[in-house]
């Protein structure tokens, strides 16, 4: 065994812990932020799946003059970063549970790893719920790797165990520090991802629907409705006179206006309605299943609600604002034609003194 076969199979070890990183990331760990407390399905997938790499690690042994060395380790405390101790008491059990499966009759050194392993377990999962930061994190769970693993190779091999403990240090501290990377990194890709796709769809001002994901939707309720013989309703608003409130409070108080804006028609619409801001002072309401004149009601508990609602601005001062709405209903208006059609009814509201809820379909002129 020479110096160079020893770290084809750190290498290989290694290779090991990078791909499993890949795909577990992919079909698990994208859905935990580090740091975040795992959900209990999570802790288990966690635990399981760092009990199998915890497995796979402990059959590909790594030779070292003599001696066999492995990175089961490295598995309890990825389980532990993720998971907690739960999960890497689970990952700890599994491990366990091969190597009597494995090696058949319990000996003295068997109940010494396995000691060593559920001590190790406990320790890096206690450590993770500590509020270390995640570099001192790994630290610990290193130290406690070398520490513990250090004392089973004295109570094995007494004066003999300086080599196998050197090695073992070197080795655990070289795949430590690689595994704490490559899980940052992973990490990192997976929050910026998710902030990506946030923005993608979310309107960052008022926490709505952006004018994107409205389309989206949109396009597919029309579908869904068309499909099934249902009706989709969808109510346009515009504040009135806010180039008004911009002007005279500023812009900042325009933001403001708009966000509590965006919670009195959130509150107001119901769960499963979806509800946009489509750009500047135009939001929408998609009301699916939803027929006209039920569609004008809820449109007018909107626009009464807005009315009687005191914005709050910046300096304290009250300000109240009022909405006109337009309201167009699929089948009644066909696909091609609803959105002019609700736009054709607010410009309607606005032409007939702003204020009021208005349709193109039948003379509805709901009035304050
Ligand atoms: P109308 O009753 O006819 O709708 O009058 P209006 O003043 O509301 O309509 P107009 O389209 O003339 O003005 C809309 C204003 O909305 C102009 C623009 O400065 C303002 N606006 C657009 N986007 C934002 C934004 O994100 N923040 C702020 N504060 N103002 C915005
Ligand atoms: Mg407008
Ligand atoms: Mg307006």
């Amino acid at each position: 065994m020479t110096l160079l076969d020893t770290i084809e199979d750190i290498v290989a070890n290694l290779a090991i812990v990078t791909a499993y990183l890949f795909f577990t990331n992919q079909l698990i760990l994208k859905n935990i932020e580090l740091g975040e407390k795992a959900s209990s399905i999570m802790i288990w997938k966690v635990g399981f799946a760092a009990g199998l790499l915890g497995i796979l690690l402990m059959s590909f042994t790594v030779h070292m003059n003599g001696t066999l060395l492995d990175f089961r380790q490295l598995a309890l405390i990825i389980a532990a970063m993720y998971g907690g101790i739960y999960s890497s008491l689970i990952a700890a059990v599994m491990i366990l549970a091969m190597r009597l499966f494995a090696f058949g009759e319990v000996t003295i050194s068997t109940v010494i790893a396995a000691s060593n392993t559920i001590l190790i377990a406990l320790a890096v999962g206690a450590v993770c719920y500590q509020a270390f930061s995640y570099r001192k994190k790994w630290i610990y769970s290193i130290v406690i790797c070398n520490v513990c693993t250090a004392f089973v190779f004295i109570i094995n091999v007494g004066e003999q165990a300086v080599f196998p403990i050197a090695s073992f240090v070197v080795m655990m501290t070289i795949g430590g520090l690689l595994t704490a990377y490559l899980v940052d990194f992973l990490n990192k890709a997976n929050v910026q991802f998710k902030r990506n796709e946030k923005e993608a769809t979310v309107d960052f001002l008022t926490g709505l629907s952006n004018n994107r994901s409205f389309d989206t939707k949109y396009q597919t309720l029309l579908q869904t409705a068309a499909a099934k013989g249902e009706c989709l309703s969808i109510a346009l608003i515009d504040i009135d006179f806010f180039k008004k409130v911009n002007d005279t409070y500023g812009h900042v108080n325009g933001d403001v206006v708009l966000k509590q804006m965006g919670m009195i028609l959130r509150e107001t619409a119901r769960a499963f309605d979806t509800v946009s801001r489509n750009g500047g002072e135009e939001f929408s309401v998609l009301l699916y299943d939803t027929p006209h004149e039920h569609a004008l009601g809820i449109a007018e508990k909107m626009r009464q609600a807005v009315s009687k609602h005191l914005f709050e601005l910046t300096d304290g001062t009250s300000l109240k604002v009022t909405v006109s709405i337009g309201v167009a209903t699929f089948p009644y208006t066909s696909r091609e034609q609803l959105m002019e059609q609700a736009d054709e009814a607010l410009y309607k509201a606005k032409a007939n003194g702003r204020n009021q809820v208005c349709s193109n379909q039948k003379v509805a002129v709901l009035r304050p």
